[in-house]
């Protein structure tokens, strides 16, 4: 790997919170980049709805080929712009760990239930899971990641939260920044589910070829295939649509960002972080343009009344579990009801209700949807 120098290099990694011997045949990032896929989180991504849940079809989208997506991207990127690809690979496929079943609407139900104990927020849960919930190392918590990988995963974060969160949670506070390869993660997420995005939401027949061409990002792209190829099938129309847009996001960002970066003169990933503003970016034509694809996305497929409806049920049914489960949380596995007792010792009702949160925010959509049913349908006994 061909480093520049302010990208993330092992020797400038502020570490592990419990020191370990580093690893002889792998980076420092592939460590952690292997602790993420290999542990039971990043399995359940498989049966977690991305905009469609899962039983709706099995093409579509689910948060596992989403982050392998992400990966593909931010790794494609991290390589042209010599930062180091083994952490914008361990970033993305962690980054959406924390994710409650059903998608937003899951994340946004779970939030107003704990909205008097702290609130939910999908980036710090992704960090609680890497720090806390994932229990398989006999001498540490979680997976004990690097800080870089920790810092890329907090995407975002309350002020509050922040506050609480030490290390990683400082630069909220500080108006810094994370490494470059932190924010090519997050910017590849974006491109990645535009992307997918139309694609699933255009196969699922929920928007049309011709909504779409109100966005000029996509109409100039689809011009120039129906410029090219003349009439072709569907599925080649949209494929080779969709690639083409994402190039464009792909090559302006890099093109961007390269330019950014030798401007702002920096030699080390800690000037990076001490800037005001990140360096890996869209031009202002593109993120015009990103804006208008995301509202089309927003108004067109996110709020349409096919989503919306499923989105409705799937809010109700975390509603439902995290009031029974608050309510008595024996109801829940051992092990749950043993972390409730001891975090409700520690922080009273604010540490019950996080512990019934990290419960449901664990599921899968199947799951979430069993379980309902379990504790709601007196005819199910087991
Ligand atoms: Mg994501």
């Amino acid at each position: 790997m061909n480093l520049a120098p302010y990208a993330a290099l092992e020797a400038h990694s502020r570490g592990r919170h419990h020191a370990e011997p580093g690893p002889s045949n792998r980076s420092a990032y592939m460590r952690d980049r292997d602790r993420i896929l290999h542990s039971a989180a990043f399995r359940r991504l498989e049966y977690k709805t991305q905009v469609f849940v899962n039983h709706e079809g099995d093409l579509f989208r689910t948060r596992l080929t989403h982050s392998l997506e992400v990966a593909q991207l931010a790794r494609t990127m991290a390589r042209s712009l010599q930062l180091h690809e083994d952490l914008c690979e361990a970033i993305s496929l962690a980054h959406d760990l924390g994710h409650t079943p059903f998608g937003h609407a899951g994340q946004d139900a779970l939030n107003d239930c704990m909205k008097p104990y702290g609130g939910f927020e999908h980036n710090a849960q992704s960090l609680r899971v890497v720090d806390e919930l994932e229990d398989k190392y006999a001498s540490f918590r979680g997976l004990n990641l690097t800080f870089e990988t920790r810092e890329g995963i907090l995407k975002h974060c309350s002020l509050a939260r922040a506050r609480e969160l030490g290390d990683v949670g400082q630069r909220f506070i500080a108006r810094g920044q994370p490494s470059l390869e932190a924010q090519l993660a997050n910017l590849a997420d974006e491109i990645a589910y535009n992307n997918h995005d139309i694609d699933d939401g255009l196969r699922a027949g929920l928007i049309t070829v011709a909504q779409l061409r109100e966005v000029p990002l996509f109409r100039r792209h689809h011009d120039e295939v129906i410029d090219t190829y003349g009439a072709l099938r569907s599925k080649q129309e949209r494929h080779e649509t969709i690639r083409r847009v994402m190039s464009t996001f792909v090559e302006d960002l890099t093109a961007t960002s390269a330019a950014l970066i030798r401007g702002a003169g920096v030699t080390h990933i800690d000037e990076v972080r001490a800037l005001g503003s990140p360096l890996i970016s869209y031009s202002e034509q593109l993120r015009a343009e990103n804006l208008e694809l995301k509202r089309f996305l927003r108004e067109q497929l996110y709020r349409h009344h096919q989503v919306y409806r499923v989105m409705a049920k799937a809010k109700r049914v975390v509603r439902d579990l995290f009031a029974a489960l608050f309510d008595d949380v024996r109801l829940m596995p051992p092990a749950f009801f043993e972390a409730a007792r001891t975090l409700e010792q520690q922080q009273a009702e604010i540490g019950r209700a996080r512990a019934v949160a990290d419960y449901i925010a664990g599921m899968t959509d199947r799951y979430a949807l069993d379980e309902h049913e379990r504790l709601f349908d007196p005819r199910r006994l087991r």
